[in-house]
């Protein structure tokens, strides 16, 4: 009998990490979240949830896989109500079973409640032993049930109080959306690091319905207007009296993840308040100052090279040709039918136009190069389809470290430029010359005049105080 071994798809390993989505004061909320959801697919594809209250009732559904198929007509007709919240998921923490799939809804002393989280909690699992010392029992992995056991222990007794007391404790990223019986309430840690923009919708008779969501391209999908983002340290509570804006801690330094801009974000959205295609544009304008070369065209590594390929292009002069085809229906796991069929993988995902290629000095433009196997693959690719020379261009620094603040990145020893030069890296990837992009040149593109971004994966310097870092450099977080 043929074994048939299970194939993990290369560039899968390397996951985005979550969307959050939460409305208040829409009678279609659980429609409007599974839109919204539906928009921030690409930031995690494992699980999704949603979970809806109407004042009395309180449901809440999830499963695993992608949100078009979870969220089925007959599903969403169950999910009644005129707030929601919701969250599609790929862990950077716990395991990845439906136990961590989120929102968490429970029962406890300050009523029915809801959460759904972007980000990681670093000090989670300090805080989860003395809760479990005190004989809280957790049923899944995932940092953000921590969040729900504060909240029941804390001893103020309004919610928003005891929500206060709960975020006080916590350190590192999240952006939070909560959802209790009569309200919604959603919060942002001091530092900023993930995005949670605010948005409104005008309803009928003048109310106004509130929309958060980790992207504003959720806000376009649902007509929505971006009204600007929760800030860091802000919890913003939505109910039956209005919307009120606090301050639930003095804001820190400012650390928003430039890899948002870098890699994750859609560019259609504006994250940080900032359009990520304009930062992608300009990232692959100061590639091309800093690191030019002659060559006959410039070629996208489809989806997360193409904007930063036109900011080259357009700056070098150099023609743009979209020389690689990517199949978007690749699944995340596929059946490889023989073991004797090589680097099948890439194939499956990317498909060179030879015509293109033939002959040609190509520059080939990427977002960043994390291991270095799925770019080897990519550089022979091409190679392979006739290209004379192969120029790797990289619109970010070299990834040195890894991120504890919700992107899923190796660990220090895989990370290829944390323990190789370029030129080694060069020559793993077997590119005839390779360039990154200049931290300085980083900065620029995300206009960062006032050092309000976090860099530690380019830098090594990490904007909190971890207290186990020679144990999370050396170990992937839990
Ligand atoms: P590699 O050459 O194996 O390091 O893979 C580089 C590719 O992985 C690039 O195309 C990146 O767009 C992609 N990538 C980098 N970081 C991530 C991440 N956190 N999640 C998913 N893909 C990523």
């Amino acid at each position: 009998m043929i074994e048939i071994p299970q194939f993990d798809f290369p560039d899968d390993k390397l996951k985005e990490e979550c969307g959050v989505f939460a409305i208040y004061g829409h009678p279609e909320a659980a429609n409007l979240t599974y839109l919204g959801l539906y928009a921030l697919q690409h930031r995690g594809q494992e699980s999704a949830g949603i979970a809806t209250s109407d004042g009395k009732s309180f449901e809440c559904y999830k499963n695993m896989g992608h949100v078009a198929d979870i969220f089925q007509p007959e599903v969403l007709g169950k999910l009644p109500g005129h707030m929601a919240i919701g969250h599609t998921r790929y862990s950077t923490a716990g395991d990845t079973v439906l136990l961590n799939a989120q929102p968490f809804a429970v029962q406890c002393n300050k009523g029915r409640l809801a959460v759904a989280h972007n980000g990681n909690i670093t000090n989670a699992s300090e805080l989860r032993e003395e809760l479990e010392h005190e004989g809280a029992i957790f049923q899944a992995s995932s940092d953000t049930e921590v969040v729900l056991h504060l909240v029941a222990h804390s001893r103020e007794r309004t919610l928003p109080g005891a929500l206060r007391e709960a975020l006080l404790q916590l350190e590192g990223a999240f952006s939070l959306v909560f959802l209790a019986n009569d309200r919604l309430i959603v919060a942002r840690d001091p530092h900023g690091f993930r995005p949670l923009a605010m948005g409104q919708m005008e309803m009928p008779g003048g109310r106004m319905c509130y929309v958060f969501a980790s992207e504003t391209c959720a806000f376009d999908l649902i007509n929505a207007v971006y009204l600007n983002d929760v800030e860091p340290g802000e919890m913003v509570i939505v109910g039956p009296e209005g919307m009120t804006r606090e301050r639930y801690a003095p804001a820190q330094d400012p650390a928003h993840c430039v890899f948002e801009h870098v890699y994750f974000s859609r560019p259609d959205s504006m994250v940080f308040g900032r359009s990520v295609q304009q930062s992608r544009e300009q990232l692959g304008r100061l590639l091309s100052l800093e690191h030019p070369v002659d060559a006959d065209l410039v070629v996208p590594v489809p989806d997360s090279g193409v904007a930063a390929a036109l900011g080259y292009a357009s700056e070098s002069g150099i023609p743009f040709r979209q020389a690689l085809i990517r199949n978007h229906y690749v699944g995340r796991t596929f059946i490889e039918p023989s073991q004797a069929i090589r680097d099948f993988g890439v194939k499956l995902k990317l498909n060179p136009i030879r015509h293109l290629l033939e002959g040609k000095r190509v520059i080939l433009v990427d977002d960043s190069l994390v291991r270095g196997t799925t770019s080897r693959k990519i550089v022979r690719m091409v190679r392979n389809a006739g290209a004379r020379e192969v120029h790797l261009r990289i619109s970010c620094p070299p990834t040195v470290s890894p991120c504890f603040y919700g992107v899923d990145t190796p660990t220090k020893g895989e990370l290829i430029a944390a323990n190789n030069t370029v030129n080694e890296i060069r020559r793993f990837v077997e590119a005839d010359s390779l360039g990154y992009l200049s931290l300085g040149g980083l900065r620029q593109a995300v206009a960062d005049h006032n050092a309000d971004y976090c860099y530690a994966c380019y830098t090594g310097n990490y904007p909190t105080e971890l207290v186990n870092i020679e144990e999370l450099l050396t170990r992937k977080l839990k």
